[in-house]
């Protein structure tokens, strides 16, 4: 790839489904921005002259996800086929009833974010939030007290280029994102210091029209004006919830994000080989209560997050945090966590199946380096085969979404 423009670089990742849309190249060059593309997925587009440094494609090939996800191996950590690095695990829960309502889970990432920057520690969290201006779309934002965390707080189901807020490499705050965001912000710092990454566990980026279709299904037209909009949190899981001129409309998770939302993630997602955030200092998930099955019950309840440390630092922020008093934890296992994660499970252990598939039927792909995904697969073979004769006919007949 040397001697090729990170334009032509940027274009290669596009065009053939690779991108994440997570935002990172615009820091490289503020010519690009993220804008939605037709399909409702997040880009990157050119908008002015470049102002790309000599070094920004090489940069780009290195931390770009759409080019290259590396496992990590942080000093300390043990390495979980399927959770990736840990150093330290735990269910938790944010102490303070509020802030543990608003989050997704158990409200543990808010927690720690308005902690951090309450105490000073942080000068600031860069998150995700609805837009103010139109709440069916979601943006970047910064956060410097408890009130812009809990305004923060929530998992939304629709696209948000975190890694393109212009603070999200400031090594002096703390920087929430999903796990593809995690991984190039990591890499764009490399040797650096880097600011505090916090991710979550990830299923994938769905459509931006797949939430103007769930408001369409709950009766609100595309000409009302939604004053407030979230898909998860004020309970657990939460519904997917908008207000509009003094009306609420709701749907359960099961609905919003099983029936409409889920359906509509991006390609690059469903060949992903990191949906739990390795990249990160510190990890939160769902920590489901679970049936006879394995598989997670969507009863409303109290949330509890799955809280997994990965590397020195997160597991001193961790523990700092529980002497504070700011989230209350129980210690548990690794395999404990993968066994109420059979979205995590079964995707990360057919991977390598779907690859092949994806390959053989012509897809370029990502590189991914020390997942262990060919050693995964072969412990579930028949799966892996299936799931590589099912990719290859999808993405034969064009089925798979490729933008
Ligand atoms: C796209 C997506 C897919 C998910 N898939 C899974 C899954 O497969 N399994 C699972 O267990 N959980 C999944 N989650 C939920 C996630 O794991 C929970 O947010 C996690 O349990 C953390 O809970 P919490 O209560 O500690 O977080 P909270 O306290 O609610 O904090 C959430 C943090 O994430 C940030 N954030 C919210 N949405 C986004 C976004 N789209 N992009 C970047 N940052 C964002 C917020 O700004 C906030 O800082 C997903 C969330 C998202 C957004
Ligand atoms: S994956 Fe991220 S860094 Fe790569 S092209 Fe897409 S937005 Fe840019």
């Amino acid at each position: 790839m040397s001697g090729v423009t990170l334009d032509e670089q940027v274009r290669q990742v596009v065009q053939t489904g690779r991108c994440t849309g997570c935002g990172a190249c615009t820091l490289l060059d503020e010519g690009l921005a993220m804008r939605l593309s037709e399909e409702g997925y997040l880009r990157p587009e050119r908008v002015g002259a470049s102002t790309a440094a000599p070094h920004a494609a090489r940069e780009f090939g290195r931390a770009c996800p759409g080019r290259i996800v590396r496992a990590q191996r942080p000093q300390g950590s043990a390495y979980h086929p399927v959770l990736g690095p840990v150093a330290g695990c735990w269910e938790a829960a944010a102490t303070d009833p509020t802030t543990r309502h608003r989050g997704s889970s158990g409200g543990v990432l808010t927690a720690l974010s308005a902690w951090l920057v309450e105490s000073g520690e942080a000068v600031r969290a860069v998150g995700a939030s609805a837009d103010t201006d139109e709440p069916r779309r979601t943006v970047p934002v910064t956060i410097q007290s408890r009130d812009e965390a809990l305004n923060a707080a929530g998992s939304r189901y629709a696209p948000v280029a975190v890694a393109s807020h212009p603070r999200a490499l400031d090594p002096d705050g703390v920087t929430v994102g999903k796990p593809c965001e995690a991984a190039a912000l990591r890499s764009l710092a490399g040797e650096e210091p880097a600011p505090l990454i916090m991710s979550f566990f990830c299923a994938g980026t769905p459509s931006a029209l797949a939430t103007d279709a769930m408001l369409d299904q709950l009766g609100v037209g595309a000409d009302e004006t939604v004053d407030a909009l979230w898909y998860r949190g004020r309970g657990w899981p939460g519904r997917f919830t908008a207000q509009t001129g003094g009306r609420e409309v709701s749907a359960s998770y099961d609905e919003s994000w099983g029936g409409t939302l889920g359906p509509t993630v991006q390609w690059r997602c469903k060949i992903c080989p990191d949906g739990i955030g390795e990249s990160s200092d510190i990890t939160a998930g769902d920590f489901w209560r679970s049936d006879e099955r394995g598989y997670p019950v969507f009863t409303e309840t109290d949330g509890f997050s799955a809280l997994i440390a990965r590397t020195p630092r997160g597991l001193d922020v961790v523990r700092r945090a529980i002497a504070a008093g700011v989230i209350e934890v129980r210690e548990i296992s690794a395999d404990e966590v993968a066994g109420v994660q059979p979205l995590q499970r079964n995707r990360r252990s057919t991977l390598a199946g779907r690859l092949l598939g994806a390959r053989l039927a012509g897809a370029r792909l990502p590189r991914y380096r020390g997942f262990g995904l060919v050693r995964l697969a072969v412990s579930r073979a028949r799966d892996s085969v299936r799931t590589a004769r099912g990719t290859f006919r999808r993405v034969r007949g064009g089925a798979a979404h490729r933008s």
